[in-house]
């Protein structure tokens, strides 16, 4: 049995956060979901807490959808981006809060990994919904995780999982609790 295997089948696995659209849950900004089946399919071998950062930080199912203006998730953290939804209207307040909210939810569980959906301005590692230089930038939450050493995992509905990569952050937080 690999490392990998022992640490998926022990109930004792450290929690890992994730995008609650990835699990499918109707979060998203249009009511709809972004099932991951892969993922799914290793669920009853980790500890999930499922997480949506935009629900979190305030913001309704449906709603509109939003872009991270002048920069990318850091600059949204140190006060120098906006995130503005397609109504014109500020949701920064809401995308600040729910980074917090999950990284307080980190906290309170001991989560050390957050699996996050690809392509979003809140949960993505490489969202092309941002202003950063080069067209691609990290999500709002994703980069408080990151700056806070919590290690992110981007999937989307069609991705593999558990990756090459994956295994390896997975493995060394069961082996570095
Ligand atoms: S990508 Fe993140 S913020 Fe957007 S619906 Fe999914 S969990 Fe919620």
């Amino acid at each position: 049995m690999n490392l990998l295997r022992a640490m998926l089948d022990s109930r004792t696995s450290p929690p890992v956060l994730i995008s609650a659209c990835l699990l499918g849950v109707r979060c998203r900004y249009d009511g709809n979901h972004s099932l991951c089946k892969a993922l799914v399919g290793s669920l009853s071998r980790i500890r999930p807490i499922a997480v949506c950062p935009e629900q979190m930080g305030g913001l309704p199912t449906p709603r509109e959808p939003a872009n991270i203006i002048g920069g990318h998730g850091p600059d949204v953290m140190v006060g120098k981006a906006k995130c503005i939804n397609r109504a014109g209207q500020d949701v920064t307040e809401q995308f600040v809060k729910g980074a917090h909210e999950t990284l307080r939810l980190a906290r309170l569980t001991g989560a050390k990994v957050f699996i996050g959906k690809e392509r979003s301005p809140s949960c993505g590692l490489k969202t092309p919904y941002c202003e950063a230089p080069g067209g691609l930038g990290t999500g709002v939450t994703a980069s408080l995780l990151e700056k806070e050493g919590i290690s992110v995992i981007e999937i989307g509905p069609q991705s593999p999982f558990p990756t090459p990569e994956s295994t390896e952050i997975l493995e060394s937080i069961h082996q570095h609790p």
